[in-house]
């Protein structure tokens, strides 16, 4: 069975002294928890602080975001190996906002999954239509391009490193989220798309999570999906009563 992922995603929010103490809440509030898997994403300049206090927990580190290149003249970038050095074991690659604003492409995240897989790190890779693309029936070709561009030359034997998050771009910050309905027909299809792409065991074992306007309120219907297997939190990630809501789903009456 695949085991549940929910990671918070801190954006570009909380300088160190508030990474941390949301951590120190998070882990204390959080101990015990082994039945769902727990990461957050803190800003770089909180990794190291944030590292320091979950190390030895139940709670996993994530960066945001990933330079391809191990080293060099790249100025203001990140490697893979020195996320691993600060004690990341998950990157989020290829996030709307990072394909929107700062024009990442398919083959850029592509470079980045390689390149945080060949660093023992996992991606967690997003893909998701914009609310024009779903209008227009495109949604399964743009879910299609994306997952087949990002995972270019990635063996089967890697994959069981990466977890996918399906995030439609309509439904970040905006707090409008897809139906369960509406992100199990879109899981389906990823799942779908990895069994022709690999086998029907590797897509089975692939985590693929939700993301868009979670919220204690929704999360558990949107669990209860088949094919939903966890979520990428964005502003529910930021006050420890809302992300331990969330990932106390199965506790929810
Ligand atoms: C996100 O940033 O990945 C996200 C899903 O944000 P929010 O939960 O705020 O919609």
């Amino acid at each position: 069975m695949r085991k549940p992922i929910i990671a918070g995603n801190w954006k570009m929010h909380l300088v160190r002294a508030e990474a941390a103490s949301l951590a120190d809440a998070l882990k204390k509030t959080l101990h015990g928890i082994e039945e769902v898997e727990i990461v957050i994403a803190p800003a770089f300049t909180a990794l190291s602080a944030v590292a320091e206090i979950i190390e030895g927990s139940n709670i996993r580190l994530a960066a945001q975001n990933v330079h391809w290149e191990a080293s060099g003249a790249y100025t203001g970038e990140i490697s893979p190996l020195m996320l691993k050095d600060v004690g990341c074991t998950y990157v989020i690659v290829g996030h709307s906002e990072r394909r929107q604003y700062f024009k990442e492409g398919n083959e850029a995240v592509n470079k980045k999954v390689r390149a945080v897989l060949s660093v023992g790190l996992r991606p967690i890779l997003c893909i998701g239509e914009t609310l024009k693309e779903r209008q227009e029936g495109k949604t399964m070709a743009v879910i299609r391009r994306q997952l087949e561009g990002a995972l270019r030359g990635v063996e089967e034997a890697a994959l069981k490193e990466v977890v996918i998050a399906y995030e439609p771009v309509w439904a970040i910050g905006t707090g409008q989220t897809a139906t369960p309905g509406q992100a199990e027909e879109v899981h389906r299809e990823i799942r779908r798309l990895l069994k022709a792409k690999y086998s029907e065991e590797t897509a089975l074992a692939t985590r693929i999570q939700y993301g868009g306007s979670v919220k204690p309120e929704n999360i558990a219907e949107l669990m209860a999906e088949e094919d939903i297997d966890g979520a990428l939190v964005g502003g529910a990630s930021l006050k420890a009563e809302s992300f331990v809501k969330i990932v106390r789903y199965r506790e929810q009456p």
